[in-house]
């Protein structure tokens, strides 16, 4: 039997020029439309992130080629590009939104002078994805790095964006998504104490029932993915990185405590 569920890191799907920094930030519109017809074809599971926990807590079955697809940011592009694409399969999705930058741009994207600052999208637009069947998640309140911030400034960050999206939004907003992947102790207790049920990390790997729901690792997929090279992050390359694996054992050991 499987044990382990692939959930898969997307930021911008769209139409850009090919790029040598942030290539995890992009993903070409027409090569994600071939991954998940790739995905449909070939017998892969998409799950949404409550099926994920489902499976991993051992209540049901990890199905073979187990696959979630997650989407950082919130993009005002995701509604031209990735949504149709996701609806034509009926495949589920989450996408994290920072609850303060709604209907703004990407602020925190400017630390690089040469970057473009993407859109993201309003709250109409939020519920309108919402109504097609996309689950929002939070990606807090103002995407800063978490780790090393101060516990009231992370119960902050993350309670209230919480709140603002379960406002704008009508429904319990429980998936959590670490900006820059950044986080530490205070920041997994942060938010199970806000009420999330999962935290999806930038820690490469795939998920297994050994971890943490608020520390879940990911596969980023890059702007240079082929279909190759996408199949290689799918199903061959699952061996945990070593970062991955000190913070599963980090965890394990709070959680004895
Ligand atoms: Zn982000």
């Amino acid at each position: 039997m499987a044990n382990r569920i692939s959930i898969l890191m997307y930021h911008q799907v769209g139409e850009f020029r090919p790029m040598k920094k942030h290539r995890a930030g992009y993903c070409d519109h027409r090569r994600f439309a071939t991954q998940m017809a790739y995905l449909g074809s070939f017998g892969y599971r998409v799950l949404d992130l409550d099926r994920v926990l489902t499976c991993l807590r051992g209540d049901l079955p990890i199905p073979p080629r187990a696959v979630a697809l997650t989407f950082d940011d919130g993009y005002a592009d995701f509604i031209r590009y990735a949504l149709p694409v996701l609806q034509r399969h009926g495949f589920p999705a989450t996408v994290y939104a920072v609850s303060g930058l709604v209907g703004q741009r990407a602020e925190w994207l400017r630390e690089d002078p040469k970057r473009v600052i993407p859109e993201l999208m309003s709250a109409a637009q939020l519920r309108e994805i919402q109504s097609s069947g996309i689950r929002i998640g939070s990606h807090t309140a103002s995407h800063p790095r978490l780790a090393g911030m101060s516990r009231d400034r992370q119960t902050r960050e993350l309670s209230e964006s919480k709140a603002t999206l379960e406002d704008l939004l009508g429904e319990r907003v429980e998936h959590l998504c670490y900006p820059y992947g950044s986080f530490d102790l205070d920041a997994v207790r942060a938010g199970a104490e806000a009420g999330y049920v999962s935290a999806t990390t930038c820690l490469r790997g795939p998920a297994e029932p050994s971890d943490h729901p608020l520390a879940l690792p990911r596969k980023a997929i890059s702007f240079g993915d082929n279909l190759i090279g996408y199949f290689w992050k799918l199903a061959v390359k699952n061996r945990p990185k070593p970062r991955l694996i000190q913070w599963r054992q980090r965890l394990a050991d709070e959680s004895s405590c």
